[in-house]
């Protein structure tokens, strides 16, 4: 009996950039003290109010079918948080919450592409992207963002490729480089959307995440309402990533294309976790600066840090709970860099090729040990990537 190549084909064959991460998971679970700066989780758990608001629902009843598009409040909070933040007028009609933003990705993606059809995305890139766009049947294309130009993507590298394609996929604040999209890169986008008649899918799970400047939501700019779905979640934002909850914000006709699918995979998002997440939002701004807060800090340190050498090189980052840095002096690929990192320091990092080809001669480094951990890593990678670039000489 054959499986489906459907979901072997999810995964691009050949190294999926992932060993690292497992050799440092296979390493402590022998009983080495790995520092683990691989995967965006934070340090801290889902905060007890949360949780015991989520207990109170579940006691309350609320523990079976949910509503299928989402809970009416949950909704309406996500509605009006986004047309407090963006200016655009956004009711519960535009919202559908999904079991976290991968399933957002995932359902979004569905939603407007039919079979065979091309799907951009930009790279360096979230590591799911390809393999969701392929589970949607669609052809995946990346188009490069560059180093040089600090990983913002150009609107006239996107323009050759959207001819004929029918969706684009970016994420600002950005994983892996933690780049804020500008908004010049994001009108650029905008207009070749329009031009082309693409649908974007602007994958905002980091919008809470932002350290300098300010996040601009694509769908706020002129004539993108209409063609903009948005991935949000709770994941990042609320230190929730293990209750699974998330949305899409998008135009009506595509909500109720989301419910269908929905209807025929998820059933919806269960409502105790649901209230919970209305009670999490409901804690308003500072409770999510508050779980920002220490990676705001952390990057802080790394900074300092980097300051005061010269062979590590750091990609500006404006946003989100990583640091893209360059260690391309020291002779070794991001792959190469990040094994010899794990075996000589035991500090495990995501080598840049995981992402795309963009990030070659990178890693990315997950601010997500606490304070000193965090900074003792970055001092000993420091002096690490300095003995290799000497020896390089
Ligand atoms: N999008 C990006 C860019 C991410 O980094 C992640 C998780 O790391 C997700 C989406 C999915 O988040 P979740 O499914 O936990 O909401």
């Amino acid at each position: 009996m054959q499986a489906s190549n459907r979901i072997s084909t999810l995964l691009s064959g050949g190294s999926d950039g992932w060993e690292v991460f497992n050799r440092a998971r296979q390493m402590m679970a022998e009983g080495t003290d790995v520092t683990e700066l691989t995967i965006g989780e934070h340090d801290i758990r889902t905060a007890a109010p949360v949780l015991q608001d989520m207990h109170r629902a579940a006691m309350g009843g609320h523990t079976g079918y949910a509503s299928i598009p989402g809970i009416p409040t949950l909704r309406d909070a996500i509605a009006a948080r986004v047309t407090a933040r963006t200016g655009v007028p956004t009711t519960r009609e535009n919202v559908m919450i999904t079991p976290g933003g991968q399933s957002a990705l995932f359902a979004s993606h569905m939603a407007v592409l039919d079979h065979g059809d091309t799907a951009l995305y930009i790279d360096p890139y979230y590591a799911t992207y390809p393999g969701t766009l392929r589970g949607a049947s669609a052809k995946p294309v990346a188009i490069k963002a560059r180093a040089s130009d600090a990983f913002q993507p150009r609107a006239q590298d996107i323009a050759p490729y959207a001819a004929g394609a029918k969706s684009l996929l970016i994420n600002s604040p950005n994983n892996p480089t933690g780049v804020v999209y500008s908004r010049e890169t994001l009108e650029g986008i905008a207009d070749v959307c329009k031009e082309h008649d693409l649908w974007l899918i602007s994958d905002e799970v980091y919008d809470t995440q932002i350290w300098e400047g300010a996040h601009i939501s694509p769908r706020a700019l002129e004539g993108m309402a209409e063609r903009t779905l948005v991935v949000g979640s709770m994941s990042k934002s609320h230190a929730m990533t293990g209750s699974r909850i998330g949305w899409v914000v998008a135009p009506e006709p595509i909500i109720e294309h989301l419910v269908n699918l929905a209807t025929h995979t998820t059933y919806g998002v269960p409502g105790f976790i649901q209230e919970a997440a209305l009670f999490a939002l409901e804690q308003g701004e500072a409770f999510e600066a508050e779980i920002a807060e220490p990676f705001r800090r952390r990057r802080g340190l790394a900074y300092d840090i980097l300051a005061a050498q010269n062979v590590v090189g750091v990609v500006p980052n404006a946003g989100a709970m990583y640091m893209m840095l360059d260690v391309s002096a020291t002779g070794l690929s991001g792959e190469g860099f990040a094994n010899a990192l794990l075996d000589t320091h035991q500090i495990a990092v995501m080598p840049g090729e995981s992402f795309g080809s963009a990030a070659a001669g990178h890693i990315r480094v997950a601010m997500t040990v606490d304070d000193t951990a965090f900074e003792a890593a970055l001092n000993a990678l420091c002096s690490f990537a300095q003995t290799l670039a000497t020896k390089e000489k």
